[in-house]
């Protein structure tokens, strides 16, 4: 395998800081360098050198149906000779919304941003805005991009690199964000009995501290709990939107909040974020309402062509039973080698997300999260990476699959998986 990699990364970390654009792009929890990507087709990338690797990151969530999927990409260049951007209404996003609040559970009306971060952010003002509460409730270990209020004990990157709080972030700003520990329902009614509180915002399928699923009545008592204390509840699906199901956990798991955050797949891979919910709230966002939110490339067509066509692909051909089987064979083929040699390892999916934990299990919150051997899942990245296998180089990332994965694939994953654990664990 030729390797230029490193000399890439050593002249990126000159002009970007630490060589990347995203934290944890960086590969600095598992001790290695980042392939630098020159290009993708269906479940493979390749790297500057040539190199090839089967992905499971899929662009941290957005490529279900695999990457430069020919459609995706046709009316991407299609749309694109028309022109990038307006800053004008078009007809396109009439049609996104449509897609989206025929089908989210909740989602009356949709207001597009250009990011998961951005579509957090914003719910969460009009949260406090139409509750005139300031106060919100986040999990440990969920998260829900970098704005400020929401980098308070922060999963993914902020979890990896141990920055739960990050400097610049003013005290003041978080003093309102209250902290429960996931799956655990007395933590959050201790706290709305005892504070004015807004929103509870939730991943409803817990995929930044690894992959956490929510308890039997988790979800239920949260709808439960905050319609009880006037609060507003917020699931964030940006990564579990159109994945878990095409209507998202929720509709997956059968319960209702009252705003969405969405991201990832409704771009198809391009920039976007949106937030939507019920109608009496979404009204309450300018210009129909005095909640301030803008975005000068907001609803960017080419953005929205390519979520169109995504969307559209996943209502006619309903991968989810496929995702469904795919992800049942490969938890079980890693359990089987779990159980094989007796590890100290656990492996957790919902549908097309799961992550193998260097920790027995179950892993319920961040707390076990916390547990597990980071060492050794960097390990078993180096090996996995060295086999040409793809995965989120940090033990705090969910890997996802997409309609393009086969089962040759994940029979050749398992077999990767199997050597490169032997070797995590000294075998
Ligand atoms: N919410 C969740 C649940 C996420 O997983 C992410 C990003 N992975 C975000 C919000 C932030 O999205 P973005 O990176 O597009 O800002």
């Amino acid at each position: 395998m030729s390797n230029r990699n490193a000399e890439f990364f050593e002249q990126a970390a000159k002009v970007i800081p630490g060589g990347v654009n995203s934290p944890v792009r960086a590969f600095g929890s598992v001790d290695g360098t980042p392939p630098f990507i020159a290009r993708a087709a269906g479940t493979r990338v390749y790297d500057e050198d040539g190199n090839e690797y089967l992905d499971y990151v899929g662009s941290w969530g957005p490529m279900i149906l695999g990457h430069a999927r020919p459609e995706v990409i046709e009316a991407v260049r299609e749309t694109a000779t028309r022109g990038l951007s307006f800053g004008a209404p078009t007809r396109a996003e009439i049609e996104l919304a449509e897609r989206v609040t025929g089908r989210v559970p909740g989602v009356d009306m949709l207001r597009l941003v250009n990011s998961g971060t951005e579509a957090t952010m914003s719910a969460l003002r009009l949260a406090r805005a139409a509750t005139g509460r300031d106060s919100f409730i986040k999990f440990t270990g969920c998260y829900h991009g970098h704005g400020d209020a929401f980098l308070v004990q922060a999963g993914s990157g902020a979890a990896t690199f141990g920055v739960p709080n990050s400097p610049g972030v003013p005290e003041a700003v978080v003093r309102e964000t209250l902290v429960a520990e996931y799956n655990d329902l007395a933590e959050v009614e201790a706290l709305l009995t005892d504070n004015e509180v807004a929103a509870v915002i939730v991943e409803p399928v817990a995929g930044n501290m690894g992959l956490v699923p929510p308890d039997p009545g988790f979800l239920e008592g949260l709808r439960a709990l905050t319609s009880k204390y006037g609060a507003l509840l917020i699931f964030d699906e940006v990564m579990t939107g159109f994945r878990l199901a095409y209507g998202g956990a929720s509709e997956r798991f059968g319960v209702t909040a009252d705003l969405v955050t969405l991201g990832k797949i409704i771009g198809g891979g391009m920039p976007i974020g949106a937030y939507g919910g019920r109608r009496d709230l979404m009204e309450q966002v300018a210009p129909s309402g005095p909640v301030y939110q803008a975005g000068t490339l907001s609803g960017n067509p080419v953005a929205v062509a390519a979520g169109l066509v995504t969307l559209d692909i996943l209502l006619k051909e309903n991968p989810y039973g496929y995702l469904e089987e795919l992800g049942a064979r490969l938890e079980a083929g890693v359990q089987a080698t779990i159980d094989k040699h007796g590890y100290p390892a656990s492996v957790q999916r919902v549908g097309a997300m799961s992550c193998v934990y260097f920790h027995t299990g179950p892993v319920r919150n961040w707390s076990h999260a916390a547990e597990s051997d980071t060492k050794a899942f960097g390990r078993y990245s180096t090996g996995m990476i060295k086999q040409g296998i793809y995965l989120a180089p940090s033990q705090f990332e969910a890997g996802f699959l997409s309609s393009a994965h086969t089962e040759a694939d994940i029979d050749r994953t398992l077999t990767a998986g199997a050597e490169a654990m032997a070797e995590a664990f000294g075998g």
